[in-house]
């Protein structure tokens, strides 16, 4: 199976988030093979703060169930620095690493829902999981390339395809 798990964050300076971002991408990869795609920075959403570097790592596992990895990626949040408690929805955070797509499928348990719900309207998302995938790849009955025509709008500067 092939799952996409989103980064982000934007506590901390350019070098610090970017680190933490390349932690978060060494830890992924202790549990399968992984690739990445490239380093965004993208205009933030929710309250007034700092941008975010964002990317987005696919992961290839035999075999995962949903509680699983959604601990798995909570311990490494928390390893490299997050404090859920401590923040404001749509916040600063440290990290934030979010399941984007897993295969096909589409799911929802009380804690984890694929695709990520706000996937489709999130340019920040889509553009390093269309590195990833394709922009052919379709999610909610529609391409990539459509969801990314829906969202021009949103500022996302493409940093660096290696980091
Ligand atoms: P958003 O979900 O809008 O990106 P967020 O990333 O700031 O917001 P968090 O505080 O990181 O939200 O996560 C809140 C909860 O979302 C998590 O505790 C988790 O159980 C749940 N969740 C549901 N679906 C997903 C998913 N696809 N990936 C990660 N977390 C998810
Ligand atoms: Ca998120
Ligand atoms: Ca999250």
């Amino acid at each position: 199976m092939t799952i996409v798990i989103g980064l982000g964050g934007n506590v901390g300076t350019h070098e610090e988030v970017l680190r933490r971002l390349q932690l978060a991408r060494t830890a992924l990869t202790v549990l399968g093979p992984t690739r990445y795609a490239p380093l965004y920075r993208s205009a933030p959403i929710g309250p007034v703060q700092a941008p975010f570097l964002n990317s987005a790592v696919s992961l290839r596992l035999d075999d995962v169930q949903p509680p699983e990895l959604l601990a798995t990626v909570q311990e490494i949040e928390i390893q490299l620095g997050r404090r859920r408690r401590d923040e404001t929805r749509w916040g600063p955070r440290s990290l934030d690493l979010d399941v984007l797509v897993w295969d096909d499928r589409v799911f929802r348990t009380p804690d984890l829902e694929v695709p990520h719900p706000r996937l489709t309207e999130r340019r920040f998302a889509l553009e390093p999981l269309a590195e990833l995938l394709g922009r052919d790849h379709v999610v909610a009955g529609h391409t990539l390339e459509h969801w990314l025509s829906s969202v021009r709008d949103q500022q996302v500067e493409h940093l660096a395809t290696t980091w």
